[in-house]
């Protein structure tokens, strides 16, 4: 089968499967280079020292995979209209607002045994398909990867947006051998709006594309070990885990379409959940409540922390 053929195949199957859409990056990732070698000299990265820490695999995919020429980039939505607004619990302080990728199931298993399954079935087409498939799970470049895969743009706030789209949607990519049309890389269209910088509870976007990790609600609730800086208490609010400030306002996001899956439907009301009621949960409580859950991945000491930070801005 000629490649044009398999790649139709391909966007028929991954389809089926749950995805949204499919793209194909060759593997050049100098220009992401250059950006993540700078933000992670300013330190923008905090305490991710993943970030650095796999030398120069992240940028160079033939690195990560032996004889990688291409990788398949692929969109997974996951926001659903019935869902509670975000903007709507941001405005109760008896609520916890908890970032909308992570109100039901964990998204990593689930991705990854989809990229597996349409790996397979590529598989049985081409015999000598080698691959390997990620979902924010190594030193891969999802979004870099993506925009060069014509999903998306990288915007002002640094994440994919799609103009169909919006930005509420999982990444997965899989490195193949297999030399498959590289698809056009997307344009920008954030154009002249300041939406998501002007929003920031914390002024994490120090510079358009430029987030500071250390002062990013998503980056302090979530991958920030230990206390939370006392001067961003205050601009967290009612946020225990995550934020979605920046996309919540951008005006693409109004294009969000519903997830073709029922999996990242909130659980145990997360899309609304009673910040009391939250805190009355021993460690056991927690974890049963967050099995299958990425919020579980923080761990209690993380999750209490940011429920006191909220509680306090009750008062
Ligand atoms: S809010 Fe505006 S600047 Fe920010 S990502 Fe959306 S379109 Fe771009």
């Amino acid at each position: 089968m000629n490649h044009e053929g398999l790649l139709s195949k391909i966007n028929t199957w991954a389809l089926e499967l749950g995805f949204s859409q499919v793209g194909i990056s060759d593997v050049d990732l100098s220009e992401a280079e250059g950006h993540l070698q700078d933000w992670i000299a300013k330190g923008f990265h905090g305490q991710m020292d993943f970030m650095h820490k796999h030398g120069s695999m992240r940028t160079h995919p033939e690195e990560l995979v032996e004889d990688t020429v291409r990788i398949i980039s692929l969109r997974f939505d996951y926001s659903y209209k019935t869902t509670i607004p975000y903007e709507d619990v941001l405005k109760q302080p008896s609520k916890a607002a908890i970032s909308r990728y992570a109100m039901g199931r964990d998204y990593h298993k689930l991705i990854r045994r989809k990229l597996k399954t349409l790996s397979e079935k590529i598989k049985t087409e081409v015999k000598d398909f080698n691959y390997r498939v990620f979902t924010d799970s190594a030193p891969v470049m999802e979004k870099a990867i993506a925009e060069k895969a014509g999903l998306g743009w990288i915007g002002k706030h640094s994440n994919l947006l799609n103009s169909k789209a919006g930005s509420y949607f999982f990444l997965g990519e899989i490195y193949t051998n297999i030399p498959l049309p590289i698809s056009k890389k997307s344009t920008f269209h954030c154009g002249t709006c300041t939406k998501c910088i002007d929003i920031c509870p914390t002024q994490a976007i120090v510079d358009p594309f430029q987030v500071d990790a250390r002062r990013c609600i998503s980056y302090l609730t979530i991958e920030h070990k230990g206390p939370i800086p006392k001067e961003f208490h205050k601009a967290i609010g009612n946020r225990i885990y995550g934020c979605d400030d920046c996309q919540m306002v951008c005006p693409w996001n109004k294009f969000a379409t519903d997830s073709k899956v029922t999996d990242f439907l909130p659980r145990n009301q997360f899309d609304e959940p009673d910040l009391q009621e939250l805190m009355t949960w021993d460690e056991v409580t927690f974890l049963k409540k967050t099995e299958g859950s990425p919020i579980r991945r923080i761990g209690f000491e993380s999750w209490q922390r940011n429920l006191k930070i909220a509680l306090n801005n009750q008062l």
